[in-house]
């Protein structure tokens, strides 16, 4: 077996991770941007393929593209966008949930602002289709398609927000009516072979031809994957801005009261929940430096007596689903490094709280413990947060998700 590439397309930038069958990275590439444009999209993609080195490219087999959840455009049967992207924060589609409502089950991820089948709703309402076929695609989808050249192909990860039915693998009975020339994607299973890359391309970036285009998925479920989680009952703890809780379960969980929604793994579920407490709270009150700092002058051994909920405005979704649920910050000592023992242990109890929701509400109970984000460098913390959760707590193997889409080419779910 050649190698397999992982190509991430985030936020701000796109990466390219090259691996060998053991999972060893064999090159790298990046670039960035400061436009969410397809035209942007494409010439980074070509750009990463081309910063590979020469010997590294000619034996790869697989690639596999991940891009940012619901993130979705509009092209016409020649693979041209029509319209700008609707990127995967753009809440236009709040507009039509009122119509979404009359089909969609009560509680439904579609029924979000940004979900793709809300801004596929905003699209026939906003932007002038015509007559001719037109195909919903995400970021992913689209970027892949460049590589292979068929339109209409989309994964069960990225497909989640368009309301497919992940358990059954079709496009549910409740689903809306649309005009004939809107073109859902086919459904494949993240990592299997679509088709083998176009042959055009494959000369340009001297890529072998038999080298295979592969069903993509989400930027965060390649994070995941990155990690090196891969039993049930492993989990991975984003500690970024926001607190983000990701398990690999044998039960789906499903409850839109606290914003948990699994996406379908395999035989298993990636069951997810997410807190507005996190990162940005700690970055409100202390710089990075004197995050490190303080840090390190805390006793992880000794509780603090402060007993706060971080949040910088008023309610949370999960693990306490209310929406008035105000910031508790109160006594703040003078002392910052006891302020900062406060917060740190806050959100490890939350941390904690949130594992043993996903657990009462039927998901596979916590194992072992990868952390990934800004917070993981904090060592003191991490050691807090052991007294709440005693399970055994691992490193990532990569914080990349490149890595995790090259890691699903060489081993789809
Ligand atoms: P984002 O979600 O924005 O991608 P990152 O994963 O880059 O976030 O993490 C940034 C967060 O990491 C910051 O909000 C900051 O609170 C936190 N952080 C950075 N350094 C430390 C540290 N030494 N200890 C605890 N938290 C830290």
């Amino acid at each position: 077996m050649g190698l397999a590439l992982g190509i991430d397309f985030g936020t701000s930038g796109a990466r390219a991770i090259a691996i060998n069958p053991d999972r060893a990275i064999l090159a790298q590439a990046t670039c960035t941007y400061d436009l969410q444009h397809p035209q942007v999209w494409k010439t980074s993609l070509f750009s990463l393929l081309e910063q590979l080195p020469l010997e590294c490219r000619q034996q790869i087999t697989r690639i596999l593209i991940n891009g940012t959840s619901a993130t979705v455009l509009f092209c016409d049967r020649e693979g041209e966008a029509i319209a700008p992207p609707l990127m995967y924060n753009d809440d236009r589609g709040k507009a039509v949930i009122p119509q979404l409502q009359r089909f969609a089950p009560a509680d439904h991820l579609v029924l979000s602002a940004t979900s793709s089948l809300a801004k596929l709703f905003w699209g026939l309402e906003n932007l002038s289709f015509g007559d001719r076929p037109i195909y919903v695609l995400h970021q992913a989808d689209w970027l892949a398609s460049l590589l292979h050249g068929r339109l209409g192909i989309s994964d069960y990860h990225n497909a989640l927000k368009l309301g497919y039915d992940v358990h059954n693998l079709c496009y549910p009975d409740w689903f809306p009516q649309i005009p004939t020339t809107l073109k859902l994607p086919k459904i494949y299973t993240p990592g299997e072979a679509i088709a083998p890359i176009l042959p055009d391309i494959a000369q340009s970036f001297s890529l072998p031809s038999d080298c295979l285009i592969c069903a993509g998925t989400t930027d965060s479920i390649a994070a995941f994957i990155a990690s090196g989680a891969s039993f049930s009952g492993d989990a991975v703890t984003s500690l970024g801005s926001t607190l983000v809780l990701k398990l690999l379960s044998e039960i789906p969980v499903n409850d839109s009261r606290y914003g948990i929604y699994s996406h379908r793994f395999g035989d298993r579920y990636l069951v997810g929940g997410a807190s507005n407490t996190g990162g940005a709270v700690l970055r409100h009150f202390f710089t990075d430096v004197e995050l490190d700092t303080f840090s390190r002058q805390i006793n992880p051994h000794q509780e603090s007596p402060l007993d706060y909920y971080p949040l910088l405005g008023k309610g949370d979704r999960f693990p306490i689903n209310d929406p008035n649920l105000l910031p508790r910050l109160d006594p703040r000592p003078d002392n910052p490094v006891e302020f900062l023992h406060g917060l740190l242990q806050a959100i490890a109890r939350i941390e904690a709280l949130g594992y043993q929701r996903l657990s009462e509400l039927g998901a596979t109970p916590l194992k072992r413990l990868y952390t990934a984000g800004g917070g993981a460098k904090s060592d003191t913390w991490s050691q807090l947060r052991q007294t709440y959760l005693s399970v055994p707590f691992l490193t990532p193997i990569s914080p990349l998700a490149a890595y995790g889409s090259a890691c699903l080419a060489l081993n789809p779910i």
